[in-house]
Protein backbone atom coordinates (compact mmCIF):
# COMPACT_ATOMS: atom_id res chain seq x y z
CA UNK A 1 0.00 0.00 0.00
CA UNK A 2 1.40 3.53 -0.72
CA UNK A 3 1.95 6.17 1.61
CA UNK A 4 -1.14 8.12 0.31
CA UNK A 5 -3.52 5.45 0.01
CA UNK A 6 -2.76 5.12 4.00
CA UNK A 7 -2.67 8.70 4.80
CA UNK A 8 -6.41 8.53 2.77
CA UNK A 9 -7.75 5.20 4.55
CA UNK A 10 -6.84 6.83 7.73
CA UNK A 11 -8.50 10.15 7.16
CA UNK A 12 -11.65 8.08 6.39
CA UNK A 13 -11.37 6.03 9.50
CA UNK A 14 -10.93 9.41 11.58
CA UNK A 15 -14.61 10.41 9.39
CA UNK A 16 -16.31 7.14 9.83
CA UNK A 17 -15.31 7.01 13.51
CA UNK A 18 -18.21 8.53 15.63
CA UNK A 19 -18.40 8.16 19.40
CA UNK A 20 -21.13 5.73 20.99
CA UNK A 21 -23.77 8.40 22.35
CA UNK A 22 -27.06 7.53 24.23
CA UNK A 23 -28.99 10.04 21.91
CA UNK A 24 -30.66 13.12 21.74
CA UNK A 25 -28.01 14.85 24.24
CA UNK A 26 -25.20 13.47 22.38
CA UNK A 27 -23.22 12.79 25.70
CA UNK A 28 -21.55 9.39 25.72
CA UNK A 29 -23.86 6.23 26.44
CA UNK A 30 -23.01 5.37 29.78
CA UNK A 31 -22.93 1.69 30.57
CA UNK A 32 -22.52 -0.65 33.57
CA UNK A 33 -21.03 -4.20 33.07
CA UNK A 34 -22.06 -6.42 35.82
CA UNK A 35 -19.67 -9.49 36.40
CA UNK A 36 -21.51 -11.87 37.71
CA UNK A 37 -20.38 -13.19 41.64
CA UNK A 38 -16.91 -12.54 43.32
CA UNK A 39 -15.58 -12.92 46.46
CA UNK A 40 -16.70 -15.82 48.97
CA UNK A 41 -19.82 -16.39 45.85
CA UNK A 42 -17.50 -18.20 43.56
CA UNK A 43 -20.61 -19.08 41.28
CA UNK A 44 -20.17 -22.33 38.83
CA UNK A 45 -16.87 -23.97 38.96
CA UNK A 46 -15.47 -25.34 35.80
CA UNK A 47 -12.75 -27.19 34.73
CA UNK A 48 -9.92 -27.50 37.21
CA UNK A 49 -9.73 -24.17 39.33
CA UNK A 50 -11.92 -22.26 36.83
CA UNK A 51 -14.45 -20.45 38.25
CA UNK A 52 -17.33 -18.66 36.91
CA UNK A 53 -16.57 -15.25 39.28
CA UNK A 54 -12.92 -14.73 37.41
CA UNK A 55 -14.09 -15.80 33.75
CA UNK A 56 -17.25 -13.10 34.20
CA UNK A 57 -14.39 -10.49 35.47
CA UNK A 58 -12.02 -10.78 32.51
CA UNK A 59 -14.74 -10.60 30.02
CA UNK A 60 -16.19 -7.54 31.74
CA UNK A 61 -12.67 -6.09 31.55
CA UNK A 62 -12.30 -6.92 27.74
CA UNK A 63 -15.93 -5.61 27.29
CA UNK A 64 -14.70 -2.22 28.94
CA UNK A 65 -11.64 -1.89 26.38
CA UNK A 66 -13.54 -2.38 23.56
CA UNK A 67 -16.68 0.11 24.46
CA UNK A 68 -13.98 2.97 25.87
CA UNK A 69 -12.30 2.69 22.52
CA UNK A 70 -15.58 3.04 21.12
CA UNK A 71 -16.29 6.69 23.09
CA UNK A 72 -18.90 5.01 25.61
CA UNK A 73 -18.10 5.90 29.54
CA UNK A 74 -18.28 2.43 31.18
CA UNK A 75 -18.62 1.36 34.82
CA UNK A 76 -18.00 -2.18 36.27
CA UNK A 77 -20.03 -3.15 39.24
CA UNK A 78 -17.08 -4.93 40.67
CA UNK A 79 -13.36 -3.96 39.47
CA UNK A 80 -11.63 -7.50 41.13
CA UNK A 81 -12.41 -10.22 43.12
CA UNK A 82 -15.12 -8.71 45.46
CA UNK A 83 -18.48 -9.78 47.41
CA UNK A 84 -20.59 -7.10 46.24
CA UNK A 85 -24.53 -7.64 46.63
CA UNK A 86 -27.30 -7.91 44.21
CA UNK A 87 -28.82 -4.91 45.40
CA UNK A 88 -25.64 -2.61 45.89
CA UNK A 89 -25.20 -3.97 41.81
CA UNK A 90 -28.40 -2.59 41.26
CA UNK A 91 -28.05 0.78 43.09
CA UNK A 92 -24.55 1.32 41.38
CA UNK A 93 -26.22 0.99 37.84
CA UNK A 94 -29.08 3.53 38.74
CA UNK A 95 -27.05 6.15 40.68
CA UNK A 96 -24.67 6.03 37.44
CA UNK A 97 -28.09 6.67 35.57
CA UNK A 98 -26.90 3.97 33.03
CA UNK A 99 -28.04 3.74 29.45
CA UNK A 100 -27.77 0.41 29.43
CA UNK A 101 -26.63 -2.65 31.58
CA UNK A 102 -24.87 -5.69 30.69
CA UNK A 103 -24.56 -8.63 33.45
CA UNK A 104 -21.75 -11.11 32.56
CA UNK A 105 -22.27 -14.69 33.99
CA UNK A 106 -21.64 -18.75 32.77
CA UNK A 107 -23.80 -21.38 33.29
CA UNK A 108 -23.77 -24.83 34.66
CA UNK A 109 -25.35 -28.11 35.46
CA UNK A 110 -25.59 -30.41 38.12
CA UNK A 111 -25.32 -33.80 37.12
CA UNK A 112 -21.93 -35.15 35.43
CA UNK A 113 -24.83 -36.87 32.31
CA UNK A 114 -26.10 -33.13 31.74
CA UNK A 115 -22.61 -31.47 32.53
CA UNK A 116 -20.92 -33.81 29.65
CA UNK A 117 -23.63 -33.30 27.13
CA UNK A 118 -24.67 -29.15 27.78
CA UNK A 119 -22.96 -26.00 26.05
CA UNK A 120 -23.73 -22.69 24.67
CA UNK A 121 -24.51 -19.70 24.89
CA UNK A 122 -28.03 -18.07 25.83
CA UNK A 123 -28.73 -13.57 25.70
CA UNK A 124 -31.36 -12.99 28.94
CA UNK A 125 -33.56 -10.37 29.22
CA UNK A 126 -35.79 -9.79 32.20
CA UNK A 127 -39.56 -10.73 32.36
CA UNK A 128 -42.50 -11.97 34.78
CA UNK A 129 -42.30 -15.16 33.73
CA UNK A 130 -39.50 -17.52 32.46
CA UNK A 131 -39.48 -18.59 28.09
CA UNK A 132 -38.99 -22.25 29.99
CA UNK A 133 -38.38 -25.03 32.58
CA UNK A 134 -34.51 -24.52 31.69
CA UNK A 135 -34.69 -20.62 31.82
CA UNK A 136 -36.43 -20.53 35.20
CA UNK A 137 -33.80 -23.53 36.60
CA UNK A 138 -31.01 -20.39 35.61
CA UNK A 139 -32.94 -17.66 37.32
CA UNK A 140 -32.96 -19.17 40.08
CA UNK A 141 -29.79 -19.92 40.56
CA UNK A 142 -28.69 -16.67 39.58
CA UNK A 143 -30.96 -14.90 42.25
CA UNK A 144 -29.78 -17.66 45.31
CA UNK A 145 -27.87 -14.46 45.93
CA UNK A 146 -31.03 -12.06 46.27
CA UNK A 147 -32.30 -10.79 49.28
CA UNK A 148 -34.85 -13.02 49.41
CA UNK A 149 -36.12 -16.62 47.58
CA UNK A 150 -38.37 -16.55 44.95
CA UNK A 151 -41.13 -18.50 47.06
CA UNK A 152 -40.64 -15.40 49.83
CA UNK A 153 -40.91 -12.36 47.41
CA UNK A 154 -44.57 -12.96 47.27
CA UNK A 155 -46.00 -9.20 46.67
CA UNK A 156 -42.62 -7.47 47.44
CA UNK A 157 -41.47 -4.94 45.06
CA UNK A 158 -39.98 -7.03 42.33
CA UNK A 159 -43.04 -8.69 42.12
CA UNK A 160 -44.74 -4.66 41.33
CA UNK A 161 -41.81 -4.05 39.07
CA UNK A 162 -42.35 -7.21 37.43
CA UNK A 163 -45.95 -6.60 36.93
CA UNK A 164 -45.15 -3.24 35.48
CA UNK A 165 -42.85 -4.38 32.94
CA UNK A 166 -45.19 -5.02 30.30
CA UNK A 167 -45.63 -1.56 29.87
CA UNK A 168 -42.30 -0.13 30.09
CA UNK A 169 -40.16 0.75 27.15
CA UNK A 170 -36.83 -0.07 28.79
CA UNK A 171 -38.57 -3.71 29.00
CA UNK A 172 -39.12 -3.26 25.58
CA UNK A 173 -35.32 -1.89 24.82
CA UNK A 174 -34.56 -4.75 26.88
CA UNK A 175 -35.35 -7.36 24.17
CA UNK A 176 -34.21 -5.01 21.66
CA UNK A 177 -30.35 -5.70 23.11
CA UNK A 178 -30.50 -8.94 23.77
CA UNK A 179 -31.40 -9.71 20.34
CA UNK A 180 -28.83 -6.86 18.84
CA UNK A 181 -26.45 -9.45 21.27
CA UNK A 182 -27.02 -12.47 21.23
CA UNK A 183 -26.96 -13.63 16.84
CA UNK A 184 -23.27 -11.80 16.70
CA UNK A 185 -22.35 -14.09 19.90
CA UNK A 186 -23.54 -17.20 17.90
CA UNK A 187 -21.77 -16.26 14.86
CA UNK A 188 -17.94 -14.67 16.21
CA UNK A 189 -17.64 -17.77 18.84
CA UNK A 190 -19.49 -20.88 16.72
CA UNK A 191 -20.83 -22.02 20.19
CA UNK A 192 -24.42 -23.69 19.95
CA UNK A 193 -27.27 -21.76 19.68
CA UNK A 194 -29.32 -21.81 22.81
CA UNK A 195 -31.18 -18.90 22.45
CA UNK A 196 -32.11 -15.28 23.77
CA UNK A 197 -34.67 -16.18 26.82
CA UNK A 198 -36.95 -14.52 29.34
CA UNK A 199 -36.28 -15.14 33.08
CA UNK A 200 -37.23 -13.64 36.29
CA UNK A 201 -33.80 -12.25 37.01
CA UNK A 202 -32.93 -10.16 40.47
CA UNK A 203 -30.40 -8.07 39.34
CA UNK A 204 -32.05 -7.33 36.40
CA UNK A 205 -35.52 -6.19 37.90
CA UNK A 206 -34.45 -2.93 39.49
CA UNK A 207 -32.12 -1.68 36.94
CA UNK A 208 -33.88 1.16 35.59
CA UNK A 209 -32.20 1.22 31.89
CA UNK A 210 -32.41 -1.84 29.13
CA UNK A 211 -30.55 -4.47 30.66
CA UNK A 212 -29.49 -8.01 29.42
CA UNK A 213 -27.92 -11.16 31.24
CA UNK A 214 -25.71 -13.08 29.13
CA UNK A 215 -24.73 -16.67 30.07
CA UNK A 216 -21.92 -16.54 27.74
CA UNK A 217 -21.35 -20.75 27.76
CA UNK A 218 -21.27 -23.67 30.31
CA UNK A 219 -18.47 -23.57 32.13
CA UNK A 220 -19.70 -26.73 33.24
CA UNK A 221 -19.00 -28.60 30.25
CA UNK A 222 -15.53 -30.21 29.34
CA UNK A 223 -14.55 -28.23 26.08
CA UNK A 224 -16.61 -24.97 26.44
CA UNK A 225 -15.80 -24.90 29.70
CA UNK A 226 -11.84 -24.73 29.21
CA UNK A 227 -12.52 -22.43 26.17
CA UNK A 228 -14.32 -19.76 28.44
CA UNK A 229 -11.02 -19.56 30.58
CA UNK A 230 -8.92 -19.09 27.64
CA UNK A 231 -8.05 -15.27 26.42
CA UNK A 232 -8.62 -15.17 22.78
CA UNK A 233 -12.23 -16.89 23.51
CA UNK A 234 -13.04 -14.17 25.80
CA UNK A 235 -12.00 -12.05 23.20
CA UNK A 236 -14.39 -13.04 20.87
CA UNK A 237 -17.15 -12.98 23.75
CA UNK A 238 -16.27 -9.21 24.14
CA UNK A 239 -16.06 -8.21 20.51
CA UNK A 240 -19.87 -9.53 19.95
CA UNK A 241 -20.86 -8.07 23.19
CA UNK A 242 -19.54 -4.47 21.89
CA UNK A 243 -20.76 -4.87 18.25
CA UNK A 244 -24.11 -5.74 19.61
CA UNK A 245 -24.17 -2.98 22.09
CA UNK A 246 -22.72 -0.51 19.07
CA UNK A 247 -25.69 -1.69 16.85
CA UNK A 248 -27.96 -1.07 19.51
CA UNK A 249 -27.35 2.33 20.31
CA UNK A 250 -27.09 3.19 16.68
CA UNK A 251 -30.68 1.77 16.58
CA UNK A 252 -31.24 3.71 19.37
CA UNK A 253 -30.33 7.35 18.06
CA UNK A 254 -31.94 6.32 14.63
CA UNK A 255 -35.38 6.16 16.44
CA UNK A 256 -35.26 8.90 19.23
CA UNK A 257 -33.75 11.30 16.37
CA UNK A 258 -37.45 10.58 14.36
CA UNK A 259 -39.28 11.09 17.13
CA UNK A 260 -41.05 14.47 17.32
CA UNK A 261 -39.46 17.03 19.28
CA UNK A 262 -40.93 18.22 22.77
CA UNK A 263 -41.14 21.71 22.82
CA UNK A 264 -40.99 23.35 26.77
CA UNK A 265 -44.39 24.49 27.82
CA UNK A 266 -46.17 23.07 24.99
CA UNK A 267 -48.20 20.04 27.63
CA UNK A 268 -51.71 20.96 28.43
CA UNK A 269 -51.89 20.91 32.64
ZN1 LIG B 1 -23.77 -16.63 37.54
Amino acid sequence: MTSSSRSLLFLLACLCWVPVTAGAGERPARIVIDPGHGGLKEGAKGPGALREKEVALQIAHRLRSKLEAAGGEVYLTRERDALVSLTERVEMTNDHGADLFISIHANSMPTPRMRARTEGVETYFLSASASGEAALAVADRENSEAPMSRAARGDSTLALILDDLVRTEAHSDSSRLAYAIHPRLVSRTRATDRGVQQAPFFVLSGVECPAVLVEVGYISHPEEGLKLGRGDYQEKLAEAISEGVLAFLKDTRRRDAARPAQVAGSQTP
